[in-house]
């Protein structure tokens, strides 16, 4: 196996290296957060595989960074002494992605290279952003437990093909050497490497080293020692006094958790104490990943026990509903060989999650309840990005449902705009005298709802009626049937009673008409006698002649046509 192979990259690998270099030129220093955020995960990988392996960690147990560079070679050199890994994880990690929603984010690419950039770095730049500064990378490794002899040296130009061959290496880990191009030798300096690291990875909580410079002056000019020094704070960030942690730590660390280039709506950061003591630091992104609606999507929130990282996207400690919160949960109580299996039975797990359901509802809380312009102004963000997965909550969660249902927004006649922003509380609080209901009208589309002509006489009478299209909503709808008081009722039920909304003289007129229309609809039920129940006189339309509606208990025509749709 020590014979060296020339592989060709996957496709995908090759699009994602073109686009790079171009759309992110101008933020080139990120290649150093993503180097040093591999090495951190491949630590707490490390953390995590050594509890049942303590052997792995040999003579060298303190995990840590090592950043330098050769002025002379012009390269700049990542070290970690963290998993490492095999040759086959070489192949497969340094020559493909396997990460899901792939697909999708090619689909999405346009061409602009500014929209392409954004997507891009949604998308989570990764390793292969180093070719944005190098021309040249080598990557050295050795997977923790395998022997000196198993190391791999991988190597490439990024234009399309790798080399792989296997090595002695003594130590374990992984170091990740940068050729740098042309024009690039700015990253040759202690300075430089030294502030990027400040600005993007504080937050990494073990040390990231480079070697001391200092000002020698027989010789007039800086030198480099050989001894180390720690450049960052190298405490885990959520175990850190809130008040040492600045805002662009903590924006800083979120992009690390989520691979998003911009900061997140919220977060919030708790230490709790009592039955079950644990820090949860909780994130809202502003924006929805790709793979939102994929039920395999990774993310979400980090388990950890005492520090030691344990799994990614514990999905037993946030609802599904909130999948779209990242963040960190560590555990104080949760054995360290805790299994997803174990999480699941867990008391402790579900005192977690129900706290971490309270914090993110409070978060949600104080952005849409605020009379803060930004944060009114962030809640609508998070409402166009999120609002169909919360909505999912109102099913979901049903002892919080009260909570969820005052966070809903919706679209309504009051604005016949498709944008969702009336609240039910505002609307009760618009309602007509002697109005009891919240009427609403569902469609498959929001035109569809919204010139429903089962409208017309709400219009004509000025009450207000809530614009349904979201696929979610029907099912949502069968889970709640009043609010304040309030009966959620369908326009386009049957027999609809606008109760005291008309009037005594209103009422006579109606009696008399049916009356008069008797024999007609006599006639028109026998001519129509197996294709509806009944035929009746209406009033609730002011412009079309007719219009058909359901029965007061079965299900609406909207919801009909989804389960015939999905084939039921
Ligand atoms: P991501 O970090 O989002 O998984 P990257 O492109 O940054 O994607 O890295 C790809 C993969 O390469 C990682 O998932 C990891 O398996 C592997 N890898 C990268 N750097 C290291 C490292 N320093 N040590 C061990 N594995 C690494
Ligand atoms: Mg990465």
């Amino acid at each position: 196996v020590a014979s060296k192979e020339t592989l060709g990259f996957q496709a995908e690998v090759k699009q994602l290296l073109q686009l790079m270099i171009h759309s992110l030129y101008s933020n080139k220093e990120i290649f150093l957060r993503e180097l040093i955020s591999n090495a951190s995960d491949a630590s707490d990988k490390l953390r995590f595989e050594g509890i049942e392996h303590p052997d792995w960690y040999g003579d060298d147990p303190d995990l840590k960074i090592k950043v330098s560079f050769d002025k002379t070679a012009r390269t700049v050199t990542i070290s970690d002494n963290g998993i490492g890994m095999s040759r086959d994880e070489v192949i497969s990690n340094l020559g493909t992605i396997a990460r899901s929603g792939t697909k999708e984010f090619f689909s999405k690419l346009s061409g602009d290279q500014q929209k392409d950039a954004a997507l891009i770095g949604q998308f989570g730049v990764g390793f292969y952003s180093a070719f944005i500064v190098a021309d040249r990378i080598t990557v050295e490794t050795r997977r923790a437990g395998l022997p000196a002899t198993d190391g791999v040296r991988w190597e490439s130009d990024g234009s399309g093909e790798f080399t792989v061959e296997s090595i002695d290496r003594l130590q374990r880990g992984t170091s990740i050497t940068m050729h740098l191009r042309e024009g690039e030798d700015d990253f040759l300096s202690t300075h430089k490497l030294k502030s990027i690291i400040r600005k993007y990875s504080d937050h990494i909580s073990l040390p990231i080293q480079m070697n001391k410079e200092e000002w020698d002056a027989d010789k007039s000019e800086h030198v480099i020692k050989d001894e180390l020094e720690s450049i960052n704070q190298s405490s885990a960030l959520w175990a850190r006094a809130k008040s040492e942690i600045t805002e662009e730590q903590y924006d800083e660390f979120y992009k690390h958790l989520s691979h998003d280039y911009e900061g997140p709506l919220c977060y919030s950061l708790n230490r709790v104490e009592g039955r079950s003591e644990f820090t949860q630091l909780l994130y809202v992104p502003a924006r929805a990943p790709f793979d939102l609606w994929d039920r395999n999507k990774r993310g979400g929130i980090k388990l950890y026990v005492k520090r030691v990282f344990i799994m990614d996207d514990a999905e037993q400690l946030m609802p599904m509903y909130l999948r779209f919160v990242t963040g960190v949960i560590d555990s104080t109580d949760l054995p360290l060989n805790v299994s997803r299996e174990i999480l699941q039975e867990s008391r402790d797990v579900k005192i977690i999650r129900e706290s971490s359901t309270k914090r993110v509802l409070s978060m949600l809380e104080d952005l849409a309840n605020s009379d803060d312009e930004l944060k009114k102004e962030k809640y609508r963000t998070f409402w166009t990005q999120f609002g169909q997965v919360l909505k999912e909550g109102i099913g979901e969660d049903q002892p919080n449902q009260e909570r969820i249902l005052k966070l809903l927004r919706f679209a309504s006649t009051h604005t016949d705009s498709a944008d969702q922003t009336v609240s039910l509380a505002e609307y009760v609080s618009r309602m007509k005298e002697g109005q009891d209901k919240v009427y609403y009208v569902t469609g498959d589309t929001f035109n569809a709802a919204k010139n429903s002509p089962h409208l017309e006489i709400f219009r004509k009478k000025g009450v207000e009626v809530l614009l349904l299209s979201d696929r979610v909503d029907e099912w949502m709808l069968s889970f709640f049937t009043e609010f304040d008081g309030k009966q959620m009722t369908s326009v386009a039920k049957g027999g609809l009673d606008l109760g005291s909304l008309s009037d005594e003289k209103e009422k006579k007129d109606h009696e008399e008409t049916e009356k008069n229309f008797k024999d007609l609809l006599d006639r028109m039920k026998l001519a129509l006698e197996d294709k509806v129940k009944d035929v009746r006189v209406t009033f609730r339309l002011t412009d079309s002649p007719a219009c058909l509606v359901s029965d007061e208990n079965e299900l609406s025509g909207n919801l009909l046509r989804m389960l015939k749709a999905a084939g039921q």
